[in-house]
């Protein structure tokens, strides 16, 4: 079959009206659950032959939260199908007006490949729990997760209600000429403009989840060493390789000195040497040499080795950066850490203020008003005030960018809304009603209405 005839069958399939069912959806969301725990040594080998992710990293990233993800939605299933009672105001009455959230339909979900599993299963869950049909393309840059998941769903759901395909840009570029009832990317800002201009020519909503550079700033009034351990162990997670990185750091001047120590300090801690089972490698030769080509040499502070062989690249801090270095330009996506300083706290947000809105920004400080103009002057996707990453760990928060670094969101009852139709639906009683409103018209009727309104 190819793979129109399956986004045909998917089509048929939902208008069943059988993934509207309670019952089917926990089937499968159970199913995918055991899914998942049987095939666990498969999926950490898959990723293992990747890029070298650990066991850890790969349960702790990934699959821990897509089982949580899994469990979310089986203990909330019922309240967030369930209509939403709202108030009816006073010309609707006598009424009962509720929302029904609805699925969409049929969803394409494109994942990216840095944390493969959860980028491209988290959303088909939320997709599946709101009661959809869906076909999965997960990023063939890491070959043989995608393969492992293609195995995995092919083989254990039907096809009209879930697929994976598998495939690169040529493939993708056909799947968008399909027609679907949303398309959920993860991936670059560049990708994410094709997929909104292919979507555009359906109509069909989108959610972009893409990147950026997110900041990280450290005030004179951090706790420096909270913030350097974890900052350290967010920037080096993954080999750098993880969206919501601190993608630079802004160091107020007179901590400068202190604070690329003590990160010096946790780099050496932490100890990612090439064969450390904790540091994963670069995904492949091209990030590798574009990596290398940011690496400038008379900047380095600490690290700047790396092995071509085992794609290592070792953590690397650049200081004495400035706005207009080839490392400002673009997201770096690996273990590259370049410092700027600052002075002054309002211009260095107004700094990020130039900038495109980054999917993540942290503060590290303990003055209130720090926080608060750095929760209310710059704009970015979500973030963290003395830490880095975890906000994406807390299901209540929407995980999504803003500007250049997305549309929409997931997560927890995020995801849920995301794939699905919030339906308005106003029910009125037979009775009760005055004729105001019908012709023929009059000065009174006029003078009623307006004393309403
Ligand atoms: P990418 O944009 O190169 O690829 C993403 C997906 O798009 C892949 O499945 C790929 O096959 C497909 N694709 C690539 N080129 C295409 C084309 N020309 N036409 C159609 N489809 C195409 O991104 P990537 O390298 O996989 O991931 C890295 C980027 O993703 C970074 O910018 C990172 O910040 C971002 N990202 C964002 C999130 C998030 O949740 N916001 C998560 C992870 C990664």
């Amino acid at each position: 079959m190819n793979i129109s005839e399956i986004v045909k069958l998917q089509k048929d399939f939902f208008k069943t009206q059988k993934t509207k069912n309670l019952n089917f959806r926990k089937m499968y969301l159970e199913k995918m659950q055991d899914l998942i725990r049987k095939n666990e040594d498969y999926l950490y080998v898959a990723i293992e032959k990747d890029f070298g992710k650990s066991r850890f990293d790969t349960f702790t990233t990934e699959i821990s939260f897509i089982l949580n993800d899994i469990n979310y939605y089986l203990k909330n299933l019922r309240s967030l199908s369930n209509p939403k009672k709202v108030s009816t105001n006073l010309t609707n009455q006598i009424g009962k007006s509720r929302i029904y959230p609805e699925p969409l339909g049929n969803i394409l979900v494109i994942g990216a490949w840095n944390y493969p599993y959860q980028l491209s299963l988290s959303p088909i869950i939320a997709a599946m729990a709101a009661g959809n049909c869906c076909i999965l393309k997960p990023s063939e840059i890491a070959e043989n997760t995608m393969k492992v998941m293609a195995k995995i769903i092919n083989e254990n759901f039907p096809p009209e209600y879930l697929y994976v395909f598998e495939g690169g840009v040529d493939e993708t570029t056909e799947l968008l000429k399909l027609q679907f009832d949303k398309i959920f990317f993860t991936g670059s800002t560049k990708v994410g403009k094709i997929v909104y201009e292919a979507a555009a020519k359906n109509l069909t909503p989108v959610t972009l989840e893409l990147g950026g550079k997110s900041p990280a700033i450290v005030t004179k009034d951090a706790h420096l060493e909270v913030a350097a351990k974890r900052i350290v162990w967010g920037k080096f997670l993954n080999a750098g390789q993880t969206c919501v990185a601190p993608d630079y750091l802004l160091v107020e001047e007179s901590v400068q000195e202190q604070f690329l120590e003590t990160l010096v300090k946790y780099i050496r801690q932490y100890n990612y040497e090439p064969k450390a089972e904790h540091y994963t490698r670069i995904i492949n030769q091209k990030n590798f040499d574009r990596l290398l080509g940011l690496m400038d040499k008379d900047k380095i502070y600490y690290g700047g080795n790396y092995d071509r062989e085992y794609l290592y690249i070792e953590p690397t801090i650049l200081s004495n950066t400035n706005w207009e270095d080839d490392i400002m330009q673009e997201e770096i996506f690996g273990p590259l850490l370049p410092v700027l300083t600052f002075s002054n706290f309002n211009i260095a947000l107004n700094d990020i203020l130039e900038k495109e809105k980054p999917l993540s920004a942290y503060l590290f400080s303990k003055n209130s008003e720090e926080k608060q103009h750095f929760t209310q002057k710059i704009s970015f996707g979500g973030g963290c005030i003395n830490d880095v990453i975890m906000h994406l760990g807390n299901k209540n928060l929407p995980f999504g960018g803003v500007g250049n670094s997305g549309i929409g969101s997931y997560h927890g009852k995020f995801g849920f809304e995301t794939f699905s139709h919030q339906k308005s639906i106003l029910e009125r009683a037979n009775l009760g009603e005055p004729n105001i409103k019908y012709p023929p018209y009059s000065e009174k009727k006029l003078h009623w209405i307006k004393k309403i309104f």
